[in-house]
């Protein structure tokens, strides 16, 4: 008997005869003799049509209410999914957010959990019961009803496994698990048995939108097992997050990872003396803008160049600020591009193994693919090309390292 933490998205609850069917597939569990905690989403496009609806009242919608009107919709989805499984023969309670006491700080529309009272839960569990909980939501010290940011009913499931100690977090999905790359663009990329909490992490926030990146944190940090399934398929493992296993020999690249909501600013002729890098970095940070990758050059004549990322959602406000500075610094120029990408290659093995960046470098040059930023970390590398390079690079490197066959154990 095994205490399991099921969560099931959008799509997977997104009409009544889907909800049925999660009903079916919980059955199998409990006659199986496990406990089963299921977190569910809202039914898919429903919180979608809830902003839009918001949207129609107001263009500045309180946040407050924003998370109100939002949470409605895992509302929905608990109350159907247990009357399926009453309908099913299993016994079903479920609880909002604020029910379980699934305590947040008061930042509405990305709270944090602090803690989770898991009384209730257990008390039900251990009288037979199957718990649904309503993902994405909470209550903060007030009583007021928070959302944990979209995509947030994983980092529920995840915080509900943390706080029972359960022996796994499955994450039901439309995908039976987590890929070498996206299968829509190499359609050789190949389901990964298993991959780490770290390479996870990079492979998530680059957009292989799998899980929010919050969960895989949240996992890793409170040493949660888990598994991303299929909810359509049945009888497959998907793939398992876990911690680096050394006895295990590692393939040097897992995955590689792309991401294009990047732009690139440039930054030209500054004066090359301390103090620079701060006066552009720092009014782009003060409006809260993310900074990705930063290159500056050696200098030439006195002067040098800058060129960083941002999301691209941030391009046109950063242009903005960085042509302010440019002036006050009495820069040459100011040049913007916001139709780059990034690939990243992502692998833990690539700790111990020279010559990955090389080999992508030459695989790129291979193609005529121009690389127009690099960095690297210890288990990443990441180069910055133009976008319509994206399918042709992705697919060569999936190529060049051999990431649609098994990896070879020595
Ligand atoms: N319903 C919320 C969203 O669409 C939370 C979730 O599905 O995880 O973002
Ligand atoms: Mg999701």
């Amino acid at each position: 008997m095994a205490l399991i933490v099921q969560k099931y998205g959008g799509t997977s609850v997104g009409t009544t005869e889907r909800i049925h069917a999660v009903a079916g597939k919980i059955k199998g569990y409990v006659e199986r003799g496990d406990q089963i905690v299921v977190v569910v989403s809202a039914m898919s496009g429903e919180t979608n049509r809830l902003l839009t609806l918001a949207s129609e009242i107001t263009d500045a919608p309180s946040v407050r209410e924003l998370d109100v009107l939002l949470t409605t919709g895992e509302q929905v989805t608990i109350a159907l999914l247990s009357m399926a499984l009453h309908h099913a023969g299993i016994e079903a309670r479920s609880y909002t957010g604020g029910q379980v006491r699934i305590l947040t700080d008061s930042e509405h529309s990305k709270a944090r959990i602090r803690d989770i009272d898991d009384q209730s839960v257990r008390a039900d569990l251990d009288t037979g019961h199957v718990v649904v909980v309503a993902g994405f939501q909470g209550v903060d010290e007030q009583g007021n009803i928070t959302t944990l940011g979209r995509g947030g009913s994983d980092t529920t499931a995840v915080a509900m496994a943390a706080a029972l100690h359960a022996d796994e977090c499955q994450i039901f999905t439309d995908v039976d698990g987590v890929y070498t790359t996206d299968p829509r663009i190499e359609p050789k990329a190949r389901k990964l048995d298993r991959i780490t909490f770290e390479e996870m992490l990079e492979m998530a926030s680059l957009g292989s939108k799998v899980l929010q990146i919050r969960s895989v944190e949240f996992a890793g940090k409170y040493n949660v097992p888990l598994r991303v399934l299929s909810s359509f398929e049945e009888g497959g493992s998907g793939t398992l997050i876990t911690f680096e296993d050394e006895s295990v020999e590692q393939a040097k690249i897992s995955g590689i990872a792309f991401n294009r909501d990047e732009a690139k600013l440039w930054i030209k002729g500054v004066p090359d003396q301390p103090g620079v890098a701060h006066q552009i970095v720092g009014p782009v940070a003060a409006a809260n803008i993310e900074v990705d990758m930063i290159i500056q050059n050696i200098a030439q004549d006195g002067t040098t160049d800058f060129t960083f990322t941002v999301h691209r959602n941030d391009y046109e406000k950063a242009l903005d600020i960085l042509e302010k500075t440019a002036v006050e610094l009495g820069a040459a120029e100011v040049v913007g591009d916001d139709k780059i990408v990034k690939i990243s290659l992502v692998g833990v093995g690539m700790r111990s193994h020279a010559g990955i960046a090389s080999t992508m470098f030459e695989t790129l040059a291979n193609e005529n693919i121009n690389i127009r930023m690099i960095s690297t970390s210890e288990i990443k590398v990441s180069v910055v090309i133009d976008e319509k390079y994206l399918e042709l690079g992705v697919r060569a490197l999936h190529e060049a390292f051999h990431l649609d066959a098994e990896p070879k154990t020595v």
